[in-house]
């Protein structure tokens, strides 16, 4: 087949799953050209990730589609719970509360200590989720969406990177970009063809997943007394079963270790305990993984997203840390192509990104240990009416009440990862132990600058803008003229915001406070710094 014309534009984004998605629409609002190509025709519906954490909600409320996503995804005031059952028709052995949407909002509402993220997580399942970004993603005039095109090679020289790909009718096409970005998922092609290795542990344990629809499981919950509802249910037996609510309420994914795909069925019954009319609508096998990428790229081609790092679902790092990864690259491009941002700019995104992979791939491996540390105290006698029985029972629970926590309670991870040794971010040597169950609020360069409210309820956070931002807190009356002069003379978007409220000058604890367009911090001090000139070219990698 004759190939068609080849296409230019500025950043190819390949792979339209969450974090390509995400890319493309971040790379569009900032006016940048972007071609975003995925191989499928369109999304599919098949179940993979449902919860949005509190740092990707507030990700996506800076790019003004929170609330989108909330009206798509899970009602706001369905219980969060998590519980270990023998069957749905039985007492759980453990209930774990969370809150729900609603009620977390109440908390962070009631909250301004800085340790609470200024968006509650979010139950929406991907396949929700994928079309709602792609209908963004093709309404922005910048960003051009190609469904049903496989990227296969790419070639790079000093001035551009090309990608040769094939139409859905076999016809080849080429796209010339300045830069290309993998978001091309676990079996990354962009990945292979840069030659990078992913190391790790692969293939730890090979489960089939299912997708049912079943109307009226959620209004009969069959457990305890109440209702019992919640988001997941663990089963404790020998199969490491685990049946999921998704964002409709109406349809449930179900994990196990099991022979044949058809076994899912009698699985599911067998779990929910008590008859209900049902569809089993997929079946298919998947492999957990604990891997990083060696390189986040090379010359002008990068990756982010599973392609970098995959993970085990358990804490739910997968997508989200790859949200981070897109928003971490997103302006570093930008920046690149307006010609405001240095040489060091594009490559902090290895240096900044690389370490948070490898931390959450830490966290994903310490979250399932704790999952297998209580599966492990199953015995055959589970549901045996004898004092053995009623022993393995308490066991497992009392262990389960320790270990599953760390799969559900990861506000460390998710909200306190801080870009050390970063060529962007002025060095504060030593800093806050990066923890996976705490967050500790800290203006720490590289942290992510706390959540705080302002004397009017609303939040400091929706007030910084798309760029630098110098903070003025505590009613300073320093002199910062000759930095902001100085960062206006890097050419990068820049503003001044003055605070008097007490809250973030208390929480942050420092007068001036700089932070870049992601919000993480870059310098913070009491007075103005001895040379802005050097620091304004640091920050926006004008240093090579
Ligand atoms: C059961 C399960 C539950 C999970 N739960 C969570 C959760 O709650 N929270 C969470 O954060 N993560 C979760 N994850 C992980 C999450 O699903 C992944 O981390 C996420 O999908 C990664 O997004 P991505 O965009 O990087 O890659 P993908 O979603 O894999 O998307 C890659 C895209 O690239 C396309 N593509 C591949 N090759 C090519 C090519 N050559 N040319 C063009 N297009 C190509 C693919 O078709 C695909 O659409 C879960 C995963 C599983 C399996």
């Amino acid at each position: 087949m004759p190939e068609r014309g080849a296409e230019q534009t500025d950043v190819l984004v390949v792979g339209a799953g969450p974090v390509g998605l995400t890319l493309a629409i971040d790379l569009g609002r900032r006016g940048v050209r972007c071609t975003l190509v995925e191989q499928k025709p369109a999304p599919e519906f098949l179940p993979k990730m449902e919860r949005c954490n509190a740092r990707t909600m507030e990700i996506f409320r800076r790019m003004g589609l929170a609330a989108r996503i909330r009206a798509a995804g899970l009602p706001a005031d369905v219980p969060m719970d998590v519980f270990v059952i023998l069957a749905m028709n039985e007492p759980p052995l453990l209930r774990l509360p969370y809150p729900s949407v609603s009620e977390a909002r109440a908390q962070i509402a009631a909250c301004n200590d800085g340790s609470m993220p200024l968006e509650p997580y979010q139950l929406i399942s991907q396949y929700t989720l994928e079309p709602l970004l792609k209908a963004e993603a093709e309404a922005l005039p910048s960003v051009a969406v190609r469904y049903g095109w496989t990227f296969e090679s790419l070639s790079q020289d000093a001035d551009a990177a090309v990608a040769s790909l094939r139409e859905a009718d076999g016809a080849p096409r080429e796209i010339r970009a300045r830069y290309i970005v993998g978001c091309d998922g676990g079996g990354s092609a962009v990945r292979k063809q840069l030659g990078i290795p992913l190391r790790g542990e692969g293939n730890l344990l090979r489960l089939h997943q299912a997708l049912y629809h079943c109307p009226s499981l959620f209004d009969r919950i069959p457990i305890g007394d109440g209702p019992g509802r919640g988001r997941h249910y663990h089963v404790a037996d020998g199969q490491a079963t685990f049946l999921i609510m998704q964002d409709s309420t109406r349809h449930w994914t179900l994990h196990a270790v099991v022979e044949r795909p058809e076994d899912m069925a009698a699985q599911f019954e067998r779990t929910v305990g008590v008859p209900v009319d049902y569809q089993m609508l997929y079946v298919g096998a998947w492999k957990q993984n604990l891997l990083l990428a060696d390189r986040y790229g090379a010359g002008r081609v990068f990756l982010a997203g599973d392609s970098a790092h995959l993970v085990i679902p358990t804490g739910g790092l997968g997508m989200n840390t790859g949200v981070g990864d897109a928003i971490d690259l997103s302006w570093k491009l930008h920046a690149t192509l307006r010609g405001w941002g240095g040489p060091s700019l594009l490559p902090s995104y290895e240096v900044e990104r690389r370490q948070v992979g490898d931390r959450n791939v830490g966290a994903s491996r310490y979250a399932s240990l704790g999952r297998r540390k209580w599966r492990g105290q199953y015995r055959p006698d589970i549901r045996d009416a004898t004092a053995e029985g009623q022993a393995t029972r308490d066991a497992l629970a009392a262990t389960a009440n320790v270990e599953q926590r760390k799969t559900n309670e990861m506000i460390g991870a998710e909200l306190g990862y801080r870009y050390v040794g970063s060529p962007i971010v002025v060095d504060e040597p030593g800093g806050p132990e990066h923890l996976f169950r705490e967050y500790m609020p800290t203006t720490w360069p590289g942290a992510r600058l706390p959540h705080v409210w302002l004397d009017d309820r609303t939040a400091l956070h929706d007030r910084i803008g798309d760029g630098y931002t110098l903070l003025r807190l505590g009613r300073t009356k320093t002199d910062t003229s000759c930095l902001e002069r100085a960062m206006r003379e890097t050419g990068a978007p820049f503003g001044v915001l003055t605070i008097d409220d007490r809250a973030p000058r208390d929480v942050y604890g420092y007068d001036l406070i700089m932070v870049r367009p992601d919000l993480h911090v870059v310098w913070r001090g009491q007075k103005a710094p001895d040379d802005p000139q050097a620091l304004a070219a640091m920050v926006t990698g004008q240093c090579p």
